[in-house]
């Protein structure tokens, strides 16, 4: 199988699929339209297995030919609640909703890949399992494995991920090893003190007080307690209390995020509810603290990432590899699928100042640089095949 050739005479196709998925965005879990593309289509590549799990999520399963090793390769498929401004004629159709994070993309670029696969399946020693998660923007992973995704892709011996980005110049591909996405969890942390007369405060208890020694303390174990090469981050980014300026309130509640870029979160994560605790017992207030997991600490496999770096200096040359500046205090709850099996996640550099291909995730004006799409398909079966033929 000669994957350039192949890539190069289906890329149409896959531009074709990613149009109309960016036409069509859906928020998580409403990826009802998308998911059924992508069943018809896994279905009509007769694969061994195509298998709906968590309502919008499809998994595919191909045997290849020969035995061989299991790998599972994960798209992620939902939309963002963003009115797309990109200015493309193929912009979404559906008003507030915009893939504006490039999974359109990504979605394409595997339904691309398991055509070609399926079209070799003789050629291929292990079996490939297709996995299309929903909702990859608010913790969809682990509802899926909740709901039995596991049990249908069997264990796998490796599994693999991407992201197109457009921080990276097009034609780069970003590796790291180790640690590089952060684990992400959110709190919502509630005070309770005592209203009362603004004109009073020794009357009464207020919670606004306790916050700001809630803050603080954040600050100090940021700068003189936390081991800075330990990447470590707790933002605040939601404080709501109080109605009228004359009246103490009785109760506030702050919400943010802790993201950890290393293993051990549940030591950042104790330090948090014991200052959280302390500075509110200080205040005489009391407090209800709630953490929620956004996505796990994206740990790349280090054998994984070395025979990725191969594979990536032989495609696009050394030169185009960055291993710089890679890891981030972003996160992906590709994670989550990283319990099951070594794994490894790259990105996709797609960036390119003069198409407007630069402009950043999540943003209005966010646009897929279509010309990654054959790297990153490239990229992504070359690894797979050098994984299962070594
Ligand atoms: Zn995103
Ligand atoms: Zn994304």
């Amino acid at each position: 199988m000669n994957i350039a050739k192949e890539i190069n005479e289906i890329k149409q196709e896959v531009i074709a699929l990613r149009r109309d998925f960016h036409r069509h965005p859906e928020l998580g879990f409403q990826e009802t339209r998308t998911a059924k593309i992508v069943k018809d289509y896994l279905t009509a590549l007769e694969l061994d297995e195509v298998q709906t799990c968590s309502g919008t999520g499809v998994i595919g399963i191909l045997k290849g030919g020969k035995p061989g090793k299991r790998v599972l390769i994960r798209a992620d498929i939902d939309a963002l609640p963003i009115q797309e401004d990109s200015g493309e004629p193929f912009s979404s159709e559906n008003p507030g909703v915009a893939h504006a994070c490039g999974h359109d993309g990504h979605t394409a670029m595997l339904l691309g890949a398991a055509k070609i696969w399926a079209a070799h399946r003789e050629e291929i020693p292990g079996t490939l399992v297709f996995l299309f998660q929903p909702n990859e923007e608010d913790a969809g992973a682990q509802i899926m494995i909740d709901d039995g995704a596991m049990e249908i892709t069997g264990k796998p011996d490796a599994i693999f991920g991407y992201h197109l980005w457009a921080n990276f110049p097009l034609g780069k591909i970003g590796i790291h090893p180790g640690p590089t996405m952060a684990s992400s969890y959110y709190f919502k942390v509630k005070i309770h003190g005592k209203g009362g007369h603004g004109g009073e405060p020794h009357g009464a208890i207020n919670p606004i007080d306790a916050a700001t020694y809630v803050l603080s303390a954040i600050k100090s174990f940021h700068t003189l307690e936390q081991d800075v090469f330990q990447p470590t981050v707790i933002t605040c980014c939601m404080i709501h209390a109080g109605q009228k300026e004359i009246i103490v309130p009785d109760d506030l509640e702050m919400e943010g995020s802790i993201r950890c870029l290393h293993e051990g979160h549940e030591a950042v994560h104790a330090r948090f509810r014991e200052m959280v605790e302390q500075a509110c017992k200080l205040c005489r207030c009391t407090c209800e603290i709630e953490l929620k997991c956004g996505n796990s600490l994206l740990n790349n496999d280090e054998t994984l990432t070395a025979l990725a770096l191969e594979t990536a200096e032989a495609l696009v040359g050394t030169e185009n590899v960055i291993t710089k500046n890679v890891a981030m205090m972003g996160g992906d709850d590709f994670a989550e699928f990283l319990q099951y099996g070594p794994g490894f996640y790259f990105f996709i550099g797609m960036g390119d100042p003069a198409k407007g291909t630069d402009a950043h995730h999540h943003n209005s004006k966010f646009k897929v640089n279509e010309e990654a799409l054959p790297i990153g398909m490239e990229m992504q079966m070359a690894l797979v095949m050098n994984y299962l033929n070594q």
